[in-house]
């Protein structure tokens, strides 16, 4: 039994959300492309109707600024649109198609292949995006782009906006005359609500972006199930950027304020937030630090997103500069208030870096370690020393890029995105955009969780073996009424297999 509210409602039963996610996810599963992507043109029409109500909300629950939270729906809705784009067109199913052989030893039956959605989805929403990564966001776009039903666990941190958004998708399933309850939504917290929707029998997969603890034990719950599922877990990163000297030596006053930014941007409640810089020791670099300092010493500190954050921001960063060798080369002028977050900048040699696990953890906030290194060498160990991230950037000139192929080879191993001459900060939504990464970055490396590929998540393939023509969904039938790209007998083609000899 579960307490909580919405809008009086009262969400009693995790068995009956699950029993009615189920029946929907039946029905809606088998409705062609073009209707599953007018539904999610239709949420983005009904979120931007109530912009400002949400915007207002949003900016109370999460102290976020308007502009952001504008920037944030903007996103959010072409994000919808952008998954409603893909699933017209069609061919991400990877239809494939191996006709017939009679004269084959052994004769090959016919075989078609094609993806197909795997049941309902359960969406966390996440506390430092309460648009793009939250009730109608990513994970929720994507799974049902993908032929899922979904049941949203909102974020407490913003319950009363995680449900307007889900007023705009109810105002949506009615404009589409999609089935009632295709998305539900649980408020609750305590773990106890998440946990109940994670671990039931009908849920066939978990979306989830937030702490490495709350990643990792969706994962062990999916281990306690009788029917394993896939849980796509986004957790915790530092995002290394290594500064090349050539690239400190022509430009470290603008180096410096790029970097002052993207530490900062948000409070730094980015999973991309720059968290260690890593650079060979030179009166450059000492130059580039000095600039950094003064860079972050002008950020005014803002209030975090909830008092939680917070707390935890200030006792990692406070763990952080209590240990052996860390040094503080910069803060902000400004002491924090309650609730606001205290910008950060401490260094370490790359000795030190190597020999402490604890310097390698996430401090979620605008904190980051400036790891010096003796040369190349260790430049090399301390990359190697790092688990999974989700980028790696590089600041280099053309001539560094020539002179440490090796080190760039080992950033690729890193991360899911690696990234030259920019910020990690900033995700763009489109088909190349990777957002994942070894663990613990995530808990599937072979995933994305920003981007059409996002899909992917939520679907198995089904092959179709020695099925007559009439039997097979529209995707795999000889006309490809669809008209759709598949893969027949080994070529790409939108010909009728019959035909094709
Ligand atoms: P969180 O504690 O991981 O919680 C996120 C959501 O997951 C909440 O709905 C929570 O439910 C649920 N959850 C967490 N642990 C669970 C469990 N054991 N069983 C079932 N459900 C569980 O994240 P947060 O509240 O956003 O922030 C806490 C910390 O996470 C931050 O201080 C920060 O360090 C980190 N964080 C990291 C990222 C990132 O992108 N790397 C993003 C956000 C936060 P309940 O509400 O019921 O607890």
């Amino acid at each position: 039994m579960f307490p909580e509210t919405k809008k009086g409602k009262e969400i009693t039963d995790i068995d009956l959300v699950m029993q009615q996610s189920q029946q929907a996810f039946e029905h809606y599963k088998n409705l062609a492309a073009y209707k599953r992507a007018a539904f999610l043109v239709s949420i983005a029409d009904e979120i931007e109707k109530i912009r400002e109500q949400l915007v207002e909300t949003a900016n109370k629950e999460t102290n976020l600024p308007a502009a952001r939270l504008n920037g944030e729906i903007t996103r959010t809705i072409n994000q919808l649109k952008l998954f409603a784009q893909f699933i017209s067109e069609g061919s991400w199913i990877e239809a494939a198609i191996d006709t017939a052989d009679a004269q084959r030893t052994p004769p090959r039956p016919d075989i078609r292949k094609m993806l197909v959605p795997s049941g309902p989805v359960i969406v966390f929403g996440a506390s430092n995006f309460p648009f793009a990564f939250s009730t109608a966001g990513g994970d929720t776009a994507s799974a049902l782009a993908a032929g899922c039903s979904v049941v949203v666990k909102g974020h407490s941190a913003h319950a009363e906006t995680s449900s307007l958004v889900f007023d705009a998708i109810q105002h949506a399933i009615k404009n589409c005359d999609m089935p009632t309850h295709l998305v539900q939504h649980v408020l609750g917290s305590g773990n106890i609500a998440g946990k109940a929707l994670a671990k039931h029998p009908n849920a066939a997969g978990v979306g989830f972006t937030g702490s490495f603890a709350g990643g990792k034990a969706l994962c062990d719950y999916s281990n306690e199930r009788e029917n394993l599922i896939p849980v796509f877990a986004e957790m915790s990163s530092i995002n290394p950027v290594v500064f090349f000297e050539n690239a400190l030596h022509k430009k470290s006053e603008s180096l410096a304020q790029m970097y002052a930014a993207s530490i900062t941007l948000g409070m730094g409640q980015f999973c991309t937030n720059p968290g260690i810089l890593i650079a060979l020791k030179s009166e450059t670099l000492n130059l580039f630090m000095q600039q950094l300092s003064a860079e972050i010493n002008k950020v005014i500190p803002q209030k975090m997103l909830h008092e939680g954050i917070c707390h935890n921001y200030n006792e990692a960063m406070t763990e952080m500069l209590q240990q052996n060798g860390v040094e503080v080369i910069g803060h902000s002028a400004q002491m924090p208030a309650a609730m606001e977050a205290y910008p950060m900048l401490a260094k370490v040699t790359a000795k030190t870096f190597l020999s402490n696990q604890k310097l390698k953890e996430e401090v979620f906030g605008p904190f980051s370690l400036m790891v010096v290194c003796d040369d190349a060498d260790e430049m090399k160990n301390v990359l190697q020393s790092l688990k999974g991230q989700l980028t790696t950037t590089i600041m280099a000139t053309d001539e560094d890029l020539n002179n440490h192929k090796d080190v760039i080879e080992l950033q690729k191993t890193l991360a899911g995105r690696i990234i030259i001459n920019g910020v990690p900060t900033g995700v763009e939504v489109c088909a190349a955009m990777v957002h994942g990464g070894p663990f613990p970055a995530t808990t599937d490396s072979r995933f994305t969780s920003v981007g059409a590929s996002s899909i992917k998540r939520w679907v198995r393939p089904l092959c179709y073996q020695g099925f007559p023509d009439e039997l097979l969904p529209d995707e795999l039938k000889n006309s490809n009424p669809l008209n759709i790209w598949r893969m027949v007998n080994s070529e790409w083609t939108k010909e009728n297999p019959l035909d094709r000899h």
